[in-house]
């Protein structure tokens, strides 16, 4: 048995269910990808989630919405006092925008406890973090949790990044690059955005990205570009690219990188090449814009 553990937010989400009212569910990055680990990862691979909630009724409904996916919960720090984030789809002719209310939610404070955080990361194999991860957490949080991952990398486990870069979560934009470079530092495995390595590092193309992770000590290094597929890139060896699979109408792309990543980890947890864990995750992301939300049900992703 593999131990994946994603590390980062789940939110309460609010989404329009038509006349007025909201649909109530649960979501983040970190929190998709170990939906799409677990659901792509068979019985050999155990996906849990390492977040901080409250103890009030919101959070007790959101690890047992995680519970109910099969996603271990052992890693949940409950916090008193505080509360999950939350945030609100808005629709305006088909198109998605959101509030969001999380600044003080419980998850800030998921690498309080280094004990804790260090326990639970030596119970896996394959850690997964995020740049969300890195922006909500107090910057004393961010070296303890970048340590006990550098830590980790050190004793040979698979440890993923995707940078999911966010300005909007950051007050310094030169304080976000320098944390998303420390936190691709402490990874095996980089997941990025072409998109927003281009608009935040000024890459000029995929090659350079490549290059400029390389240069950190990432042994791996998987670069999305949406439909134009993923650029796969090893030491020592020429980059190669992985189509993307055609999607006959884009439906919803929220999750499109999430669900890629956690299939991507699932796959590679299995066993399976670069290779063929990227071109099974295009598929899997492929079904997922196909259809509406950030979790669709196992059915839709025809496995
Ligand atoms: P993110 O959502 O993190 O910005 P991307 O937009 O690069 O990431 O998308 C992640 C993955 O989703 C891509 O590598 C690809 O497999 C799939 N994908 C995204 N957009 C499309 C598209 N228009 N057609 C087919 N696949 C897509």
């Amino acid at each position: 048995m593999t131990r994946l553990l994603s590390i980062g937010e789940c939110m309460v989400e609010l989404g329009q269910a038509g006349e007025g009212l909201l649909r109530k569910g649960f979501a983040g990055d970190t929190f998709n990808l170990a939906y799409y680990a677990r659901l792509c990862g068979g019985d050999r691979l155990a996906v849990s989630y390492c977040t901080a909630v409250g103890t009030d009724r919101l959070s007790d409904e959101m690890i047992a919405f995680i519970a109910a996916q099969g996603i271990g919960t052992e890693a949940i720090a409950r916090i008193d006092g505080r509360m999950p984030g939350l945030y609100m789809i808005h629709l305006d002719k088909g198109e998605r925008s959101f509030s969001y209310w999380r600044n003080a939610s419980a998850a800030r404070l998921l690498a309080q406890d280094a004990d804790r955080l260090r326990q639970v990361i030596e119970a896996a194999e394959i850690l997964a973090f995020s740049g969300i991860t890195l922006a909500i957490l107090p910057p004393e949080d961010v070296e303890t949790l970048l340590s006990e991952l550098r830590r980790a990398k050190a004793m040979g486990k698979m440890v993923a990044f995707d940078p999911n870069i966010r300005p909007r979560l950051w007050d310094e934009a030169a304080r976000m690059r320098e944390t998303i470079t420390a936190g691709a530092r402490a990874a095996t495995l980089l997941l990025p955005s072409f998109d927003d390595e281009a608009s935040h590092f000024g890459d000029a193309d995929i090659a350079a990205t490549i290059a400029r992770y390389q240069a950190l000590g990432v042994a791996t290094i998987v670069v999305k570009d949406g439909g134009a597929g993923v650029t796969l890139a090893e030491a020592g060896h020429p980059p190669r690219h992985v189509p993307a699979t055609p999607v006959a109408q884009v439906v919803d792309t929220t999750s499109a990188g999430d669900s890629f990543n956690g299939a991507f980890l699932a796959r590679l947890a299995g066993g399976a090449t670069l290779d063929e864990a990227a071109a099974f995750a295009a598929k899997i992301a492929a079904s997922v814009i196909g259809h509406p939300g950030a979790l669709i049900p196992r059915e839709a992703l025809g496995i």
